[in-house]
C-alpha cells in the first residue's frame, strides 16, 4: 500500500535531574557539595532514506520517544545524555506541527535535522555553592523535552510530473524513457502509486520523472484518488500533460486537456501556472486530422506541443530532449522553508492563575505557583526569546506587581522552584 500521509507523536527526552550530594571521605568532616548535573535528553532527529518510498511504517507505529537524560550523582558525576532517536523517512517528506499547521522541516537534503530538542539536564548542588551558601541542599530538575503531534507528508522530489486522464499512456511513457517499471494496463486506475524514473538524456544530462496516477475530474475536490496524489506534482518544475489524441475512449482530447488543467488550478493556482509541455499520445492510432486539430488548439495557447506514441516510442526522444532543455532554464526543485519551531510561547499562560509569595529568613522571595513549574521547565533561560516570554508570563499573572507591593528592590533574589533570579526592573 502506498501511504503518503501520517500523523505521529514525537517526544524528545527530558533532561536528567541534578543531584544533591556532599563529599564524604574518612576523617574529612563537612565535605563540600558534589552533586553532578543531569544529562541532556535525546533529540528527535529526522533523516532521508532512499530505500523508503512510502510512509507506511508510520501507520503502525505512531509514538516516538527519545531517551531521557540520566540523573546526576555524587562525586560530581554528570548523568549520561539520553540517546537521540533517529527517524528515517522517504526523501521529500515534509514535517508539520499538527497544532499550528507550521512546516517544521523539509527532509529532502542529506543530513539529520533535529525536530524536537531534548531537555537540558538540571544542575547539581555543586553548582550552587557560593561563599554565603556553602551547603546548598537543592539541585534543579531537568528540562522537559519538546513534544508534539506532527503530520508527515510525502511530496516527491521530481523534476517532471506526468499528468493526464487515466489510460492516456503516462505509465507507458515513463517505462520507455526510463528504467521505471510501472504497471501498464488497459483499464483505469492501474497506477495507484506514483512511480519515479530517472531519464538519462545524454551524458551528464538526466532528470527525474514522476508518473502521477489517478488524476480525474473532481480530483481537487477529493473525488477519486488524484487529489491525494496532486501534492506530488507540487514540487515538479515542469508538467508534462499527456493527452490521448486518438480519443479512443470516446473522449475529446480538448475537453480532457481543459478538465485536467482545471483540476491543477483547483489544487493550487501556482500549480496551474507551472510550465507545461503538451504531449499528444497514441498518435499511431489517431488520424492526421485529429492530430492537426489538437495541435492548433494547443499552439494557440502558446504551449509546446509534441506528437508521440509511447507504445512505439515514436517522438519520445525529441520529447525527452525538449524536457531537458526546458529544465535547464528553470529554477531547482522547490524546498519548503520552516515556518516555525516547537517552542511554545503562550502569553496568556499566567492570566488568572493563583500564586503565593513569601519571604524567607534569607530575604529571598519564594514564589509558589504549581502551574509555573511546567513553564519554567520548558523555558531555556539562556535563550533571549524564552527569557522575554518568561518575564511576560510573570507580569501577566500579577506576580511582578505582587513582588513590588511586597517591597522588592532591584537586586533582590526571587526563587521559583529552586530557580533563582536577581530582580531587575
Ligand atoms: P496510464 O493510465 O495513463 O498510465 O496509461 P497506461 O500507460 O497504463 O496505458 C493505458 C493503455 O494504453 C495500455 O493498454 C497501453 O498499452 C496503451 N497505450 C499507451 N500508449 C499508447 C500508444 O502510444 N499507442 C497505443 N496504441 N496504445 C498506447
Ligand atoms: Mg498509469
Amino acid at each position: 500500500m502506498f501511504v503518503d500521509k501520517a500523523t505521529i507523536k514525537i517526544k524528545a527526552g527530558d533532561g536528567g535531574d541534578g543531584a544533591v550530594s556532599f563529599h564524604r571521605e574518612k576523617y574529612v568532616a563537612a565535605g563540600g557539595p558534589d552533586g553532578g548535573d543531569g544529562g541532556k535528553g535525546g533529540d528527535i532527529v529526522f533523516v532521508p532514506d532512499d530505500s523508503l518510498s512510502t510512509l507506511i511504517d508510520f501507520r503502525y507505529k505512531r509514538k516516538y520517544e527519545a531517551q531521557r537524560g540520566q540523573n546526576g550523582s555524587g562525586k560530581n558525576c554528570t548523568g549520561k545524555n539520553g540517546a537521540d532517536l533517529v527517524i528515517k523517512v522517504p526523501r521529500g517528506t515534509i514535517i508539520r506541527e499538527k497544532e499550528t499547521g507550521n512546516i517544521l522541516a523539509d527532509i529532502s537534503d542529506d543530513g539529520p535535522q533535529i525536530i524536537a530538542h531534548g531537555g537540558k539536564g538540571g544542575k547539581g548542588n555543586a553548582r550552587f555553592a557560593t561563599p554565603t551558601r556553602q551547603i546548598p541542599r537543592f539541585s534543579k530538575p531537568g528540562f522537559t523535552g519538546q513534544e508534539a503531534e506532527v503530520i508527515l507528508e510525502l511530496k516527491l522530489l521530481a523534476d517532471v510530473g506526468l499528468v493526464g486522464f487515466p489510460n492516456v499512456g503516462k505509465s507507458t511513457l515513463i517505462s520507455v524513457v526510463s528504467a521505471a517499471k510501472p504497471k501498464i494496463a488497459n483499464y483505469h486506475f492501474t497506477t495507484l502509486t506514483p512511480v519515479l524514473g530517472v531519464v538519462s538524456v545524454d551524458e551528464g544530462r538526466s532528470f527525474v520523472m514522476a508518473d502521477i496516477p489517478g488524476l480525474i475530474e473532481g480530483a481537487s475536490e477529493g473525488v477519486g484518488l488524484g487529489h491525494e496524489f496532486l501534492r506530488h506534482v507540487d514540487r515538479c518544475r515542469l508538467i508534462v500533460h499527456v493527452v490521448d489524441v486518438s480519443g479512443c475512449e470516446g473522449r475529446d482530447p480538448k475537453d480532457d486537456f481543459e478538465v485536467i488543467n482545471r483540476e491543477l488550478a483547483g489544487f493550487s493556482e501556482e500549480l496551474a501556472q507551472r510550465p507545461q509541455i503538451v504531449c499528444a499520445n497514441k498518435c499511431d492510432m489517431a488520424t492526421p486530422e485529429q492530430i492537426a486539430e489538437f495541435r492548433a488548439f494547443i499552439e494557440e495557447k502558446g504551449l509546446p506541443f509534441f506528437e508521440i506514441s509511447a507504445a512505439t516510442t515514436m517522438g519520445t526522444k525529441e520529447l525527452v530532449n525538449r524536457i531537458a532543455d526546458e529544465l535547464a532554464k528553470l529554477p531547482p526543485i522547490k524546498r519548503y522553508e520552516p515556518e516555525g519551531d516547537l517552542r511554545k510561547f503562550d502569553e496568556e499562560a499566567g492570566k488568572g492563575q493563583s500564586f503565593d509569595i513569601h519571604r524567607g529568613d534569607d530575604a529571598v522571595f519564594y514564589v509558589e505557583a504549581p502551574w509555573l513549574e511546567h513553564i519554567i521547565r520548558t523555558v531555556d533561560m539562556d535563550d533571549y526569546m524564552s527569557l522575554q516570554y518568561f518575564q511576560r508570563v510573570l507580569r501577566s499573572s500579577g506576580i511582578i506587581d505582587k513582588l513590588e507591593e511586597m517591597g522588592i528592590e532591584e537586586g533582590d533574589t526571587v526563587n521559583i522552584f529552586g530557580f533563582e533570579f536577581d530582580f531587575v526592573f
